[in-house]
């Protein structure tokens, strides 16, 4: 037993050194990791093959997930980006937000510093970074754009019929402007906002020339401000969903600067944008909407105005030949048979083109 005691002391310092030591190089070894010490030293020796081995993995899988055609790349870009890689986008109606998914798996995948930039015309470019590799992923659309057209269909309200119906149903991206006030105002809004379409409200306006208007919400030059502002606040409530404004004629009210200026600042309290039909030449709409801070934008051509189908169908040809030398065109049609009959034919024509429409909420500024 004395031995059992004198000895057991010292077996327990042993065994107390030998247990330190451990906890030592145990301590050591969690702090070497959690400070990212060891695959750094060993990476920079090894030229990074996890990182690389991960990055080419994500790749592959988002091309995988998003379906992507890869393309053959032959960019001049800065020797920083080691990954590059070319895709086809098939389905551009939706780009941006594939565009939008493609960021946020990146994210999920451990990129950060995800940049993404329009590149006109052929599609999208994305730029991450993961540690220290910079990768280069350029979204392509499968035919380039050689023009884009914003589309705004004015007078919805009026009716709710065959024609009305049809409008709904085009699949093609455009707004709806719709006339407050008016017997079917409240069901084709409803209608429009349970599609997800995009909504405007065709404010009417005093024109120089009809007299015959009874349309119950129209901004008179003479009335006063606040009746403006009255008229303009029951107009807005009258067709839920809208986020802009256009104006039904008012070749008179668009060049009256206090009108406009009331019209606007009502249009910036709704953070909405303001289209100009133009409907005179002299419009102070676009100009005050800018002086204002109000997103905005002039309608380039009337799509039915002569209503004849020659001159429509000539107006389809002068609206592509301008959209390839613009940005955009803006062009306001209205809610027609005839006008829906040749869309129909013509969408579809100028798509296979390689012309994109778009809802006006794209092309204000
Ligand atoms: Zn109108």
């Amino acid at each position: 037993m004395d031995q059992f005691f004198k000895g057991y002391p010292k077996r327990r310092k042993q065994d107390d050194f030998r247990l330190s030591l451990l906890m030592i190089l145990m301590v050591g070894i969690f702090t070497l990791f959690a400070c990212d010490i060891f695959p750094k030293s060993w990476e920079m020796s090894t030229n990074h093959p996890f990182k690389w081995e991960y990055s080419e993995w994500s790749l592959r899988w988002l091309q995988e997930h998003f379906d992507l055609r890869s393309e053959e790349s032959r960019l001049d870009l800065p020797e920083k980006y080691k990954l590059v890689r070319r895709y086809i986008l098939e389905n551009r109606q939706n780009e941006a937000g594939t565009v939008f998914s493609f960021k946020k798996a990146l994210h999920q995948l451990n990129f950060r510093q995800i940049e993404s930039s329009k590149i006109k015309g052929k599609g999208w470019n994305v730029t991450a970074k993961r540690d220290d590799q910079w990768i280069w992923v350029d979204l392509l659309y499968s035919n380039p754009i050689i023009g884009t057209i914003a589309l705004v269909i004015d007078d919805f309200g009026y009716r709710m019929d065959e024609t009305t119906e049809k409008f709904l149903n085009i699949q093609t991206p455009m707004t709806y402007a719709v006339i407050p006030g008016n017997e079917f105002t409240k069901e084709v809004a409803g209608k429009l906002a349970a599609k997800g379409k995009e909504i405007i409200v065709h404010m009417p306006m005093e024109p120089y020339s009809a007299t015959t208007d009874d349309e119950k919400h129209v901004l008179k030059t003479d009335d006063a401000h606040g009746n403006w502002r009255k008229l303009l606040k029951s107009a807005w409530s009258e067709v839920p969903g809208a986020i802009g404004m256009n104006n039904h004629q008012g070749s008179k009210a668009t060049e009256n600067p206090e009108l406009m200026r009331v019209v606007m600042d009502f249009v910036k309290s709704k953070n909405a944008f303001f289209v100009d039909s133009r409907t005179s030449s002299k419009t102070l709409g676009e100009k005050i909407a800018k002086k204002q801070g109000v997103p905005t934008v002039a309608k380039t051509l009337f799509l039915d105005d002569p209503e004849d189908e020659i001159s429509i169908r000539e107006k389809f040809e002068k609206l592509a030949e301008m959209a390839k030398h613009k940005d955009f065109i803006l062009a306001i049609g209205h809610e027609k048979p005839v006008t829906l009959s040749i869309l129909k034919e013509e969408i579809p024509k100028l798509q296979a083109q390689g012309f994109v429409f778009v809802p006006v909420s794209e092309v204000v500024k």
